[in-house]
């Protein structure tokens, strides 16, 4: 994924949040600074989730784009790509995440890696 996409996506997201938090203050004109805050992390945690995804999972892809060739870690043989693997991960704050890297297989020992990141 190009910059521009990341950037245009965490935006979009960005401001979908500022709308929701400026919405839920005009129906909550008592909250205490608790619940505000409590509002305000619940729901920076799912743009902070989503950047945390879309840059891991760009990263991945980069560098076995990069790798001009990604050699097996035991026997130095060259991978050959066998698709791509899903793997779900927590964010810090127990938000679910989902990865998706490149995975490869060594010709020469049966090896099968993801490259690294
Ligand atoms: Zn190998």
């Amino acid at each position: 994924m190009k910059r521009k996409q990341l950037q245009a996506g965490w935006s979009g997201l960005s401001e979908e949040i500022l709308e929701a938090v400026a919405q839920w203050r005009a129906e909550h004109p008592k909250a205490t600074m608790r619940e505000i805050e409590g509002e305000i992390d619940r729901r920076l945690s799912a743009l902070r989730a989503k950047m945390l995804s879309d840059t891991a999972n760009a990263s991945a892809s980069a560098e076995w784009e990069a790798a001009d060739g990604v050699v097996c870690p035991e026997c130095g043989a060259k991978l050959v790509k066998k698709g791509k693997k899903k793997r779900e991960l927590l964010t810090r704050d127990g938000r679910k995440i989902e990865l998706v890297r490149d995975y490869g297989v060594c010709v020469a020992c049966g090896q099968g890696i993801f490259p690294p990141g």
